[in-house]
């Protein structure tokens, strides 16, 4: 009975109106089915028991046998508190609740047989166990048989009784009494094929394992499906889209774009540039929208791709965009491209949150009667009031930054969609990529501008200050320039704020010789730019900063990159930021500082940086470290696929085979309409069909 899988958690014997609306808010779980694809985190061995006298710290849970000797409360009011004497014959234990007293006093008789489970604590020179799981004896073959789940749980959960053995019961009940069994997802010919168990078996294993090796098969079988349908879908969302958005045509590669190349190019391109440049070039030439992703490691020179494909859209009579996450990075873009287009005939307009009204009312206009050519920006490009004649091509600069929102509002800037180049420079894991971006094309710069040279980089306690002051002073007085930076943690900015102007003052008297200047987000845009324009021009000697500096800045002068409190930033952070040095022919170098006092994890963060300056391994590492879900740069871009099991750093190589099966099962059947793709044809539109089309807003 199919049918049921939609049905109201509410009505699962066991739940009621009040735990459907817990497990609703907390949980996320509104019907049968969601129930059943709530899945443990972690299973315990419960096979083994332990003896009293056995019991150690080290020890994260136990499983005891004997009885309850005796009961006590101890305490008033909120502080009271149950105990119960508990003994196997080796020794004694207490067992402790803060809730649910006369619940347990009137469920757990002295003197009766017990199964008791829980994660032992110190209490003075004895153990006890706060709220065990407890079951009779006689129950040991079907509670204590092995492989124990452990389920997610809320406060709020465990306050409504919904810790995480409830969820096992109620999962059982599900499986068992409900009078529904989950439909198979995958048709026959899969199953045989990729020899994967039924899913009716993995979902009653995944939650009741009979053994390890059959909870293995259940989680490659849910991991599999899993992946292999975010597959299908955005293999099938981009073929859809390839087909139904037409693109502009921008056939001709005109006079600006040859002019420029020819005559104002600064410097040769490099081979990945030219590449990406012909990619993108073909794409914009096709007749289909471009949905591009371009990524490439920090300075490798994506702001000269962009402006030659601005240009492309240009010499194609159609307007073009940029729009940067920061007014410093926008105001750099601006610059920049000012500077490379030289005396060229074209109006490149900057709007951002800054540009006085006086001037927008003389710059909208011009966009309206597509008498600018391009446009760069911040997020003031999206707002309503800037309405483009032919906007060709749009270009999202560090996307990650943007939310998915912000990107598609731009993408709606035309009546025809236009061309959407997407950059950034957070190297994702190809594995991250093929789920996140599966509907993007991607190109990739995978080459530095010749005759740089690899970042040093160090790492320094902050009890060796001198030295460092030492090191700056002599490069300082070689001509070069330095940025330091500190954290800027949200909950924590006073203090942050504080630091950096601690550190502000120390710098300014330590080096009275120097030209010492101090940027950050709370200062006024005007008074930023005026900042940055000293440090770029060369005037200020050391930049000192919070992370507002971390995207995008180009000061290719700048040898140097103090960050303090290192252990404090992730590590793309840290890469991206020590991208800002390293643009000049100089040797560079990248000074990590921190306390004496690391974590383990820290400390591997630290020496990962130290050790390579390959913006994928450190990504991957980070992948490794964090877990997806946190990787820096995908929170706000991924597509929204929650992911229930699969763990994309550890499974690549099931995503790998998923997304090939997929592959080709649609090039066979691109609307799975034959019959025997119906199980996924319907499991599909069941997953997906409620969904907003990612692919259109890239
Ligand atoms: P990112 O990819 O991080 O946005 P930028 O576009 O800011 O990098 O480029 C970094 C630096 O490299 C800039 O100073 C730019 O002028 C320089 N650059 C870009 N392309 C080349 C090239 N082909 N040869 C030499 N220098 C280049
Ligand atoms: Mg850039």
């Amino acid at each position: 009975m199919s049918g049921l899988a939609k049905r109201q958690i509410m009505y699962l014997p066991g739940v009621g109106p009040r735990r459907a609306d817990v497990l609703r808010k907390e949980a996320g779980i509104l019907s049968y089915e969601d129930l059943l694809y709530y899945f443990p985190y972690k299973y315990i061995d419960r096979s083994r028991f332990y003896k009293v006298a056995e019991i150690n710290m080290e020890l994260p849970y136990i499983q005891l046998r004997g009885k309850i000797l005796s009961y006590a409360t101890v305490g008033e009011g909120r502080k009271r508190r149950l105990t119960a004497r508990f003994t196997d014959g080796t020794g004694v234990i207490d067992l402790v609740w803060f809730r649910g007293i006369s619940y347990i006093v009137e469920k757990y008789k002295v003197g009766v047989n017990y199964i008791v489970f829980g994660k032992p604590s110190e209490f003075g020179q004895s153990f006890n166990i706060a709220h065990p799981e407890i079951d009779l004896e006689t129950n040991a073959a079907q509670v204590a048989g092995g492989l124990t789940p452990f389920y997610n749980t809320s406060e709020r959960m465990k306050k409504a009784y919904l810790h995480s053995r409830a969820i096992q019961d109620l999962q059982y009940v599900l499986l068992n009494q409900s009078g529904w069994t989950p439909e198979e997802t995958l048709p026959a010919y899969i199953l045989k094929r990729t020899g994967m168990i039924p899913l009716s078996e993995a979902v009653r294993q995944i939650h009741f394992p009979e053994s390890a090796e059959q909870l293995k098969a259940a989680r490659l079988r849910l991991k599999f499906d899993e992946l292999l349908f975010i597959q299908l879908h955005i293999l099938q969302t981009a073929v859809t889209r390839k087909h139904k958005s037409a693109g502009l045509i921008c056939p001709v590669v005109g006079a600006q774009f040859h002019t420029f190349y020819n005559s104002y190019l600064p410097f040769a391109l490099t081979e990945a540039q030219k590449r990406v440049v012909r990619e993108i070039r073909r794409d914009m030439g096709s007749g289909r929208q471009m949905n591009r992703l371009l990524q490439g490691d920090v300075g490798s020179g994506k702001t000269l791709v962009a402006l030659m494909a601005m240009l492309i859209a240009v010499d194609n009579d159609y307007q073009a965009c940029i729009m940067a996450p920061t007014e410093i990075l926008a105001t750099q873009h601006y610059h920049t491209l000012m500077n490379m287009l030289g005396d060229m005939n074209l109006v490149v307009e900057l709007l951002t949150g800054s540009t006085s009204r006086k001037e927008r009312k003389r710059m909208l206009p011009l966009i309206e009667e597509g008498k600018a050519d391009i446009v760069v920006g911040t997020h003031a490009l999206i707002e309503s009031s800037v309405v483009f004649s032919s906007l060709g091509l749009a270009i999202i600069d560090e996307q990650h930054r943007f939310g998915v929102e912000q990107r598609s509002k731009l993408h709606l800037k035309n009546e025809q969609p236009p061309h959407i180049l997407v950059m950034t420079a957070t190297p994702i894991p190809r594995t991250l990529a093929m789920t996140l971006y599966g509907d993007l094309d991607v190109s990739v710069i995978d080459t530095l501008p010749p005759g740089r040279r690899p970042v040093k980089t160090l790492h320094r306690y902050d009890t060796r200050r001198q030295d460092i002051y030492t090191f700056l002073r002599k490069e300082i007085n070689a001509g070069r320039q330095a940025y330091v930076v500190f954290p800027l943690i949200e909950g924590s900015e006073t203090l942050d704020y504080k630091a950096l102007e601690e550190g502000y003052e120390q710098f300014c008297n330590v080096f009275p010789e120097f030209k010492v200047c101090m940027v950050h987000g709370r200062m006024k845009a005007a008074d930023k730019e005026a900042v940055m324009q000293k440090f770029t021009s060369g005037e200020s000697h050391i930049l000192m900063a919070t992370t507002v500096i971390e995207v995008g800045v180009n000061v290719p002068n700048a040898s140097v990159m103090v960050i303090e409190s290192a252990e404090r930033f992730g590590l793309s952070q840290l890469h991206q930021l020590r991208g800002r040095v390293g643009r000049g022919s100089e040797q560079s170098y990248c000074i990590l500082v921190s306390s004496c006092k690391l974590s383990a994890d820290t400390r591997r963060r630290l020496e990962i940086m130290v050790e390579t300056t390959d913006g994928f391994e450190i990504a991957e590492a980070d992948l490794r470290m964090r877990g997806h879900g946190e990787l820096e740069g995908t929170r706000q871009s991924g597509p929204g696929f929650d992911l229930k099991i699969a763990d994309l750093a550890a499974d690549g190589q099931i995503l790998s085979y998923a997304r090939n099966l997929a592959t080709e099962i649609l090039d066979a059947d691109p609307s799975l309409e034959a019959a025997e793709n119906d199980l996924l044809r319907r499991r599909l539109h069941d997953l997906f069909a409620n969904k907003v089309d990612w692919g259109t807003v890239s």
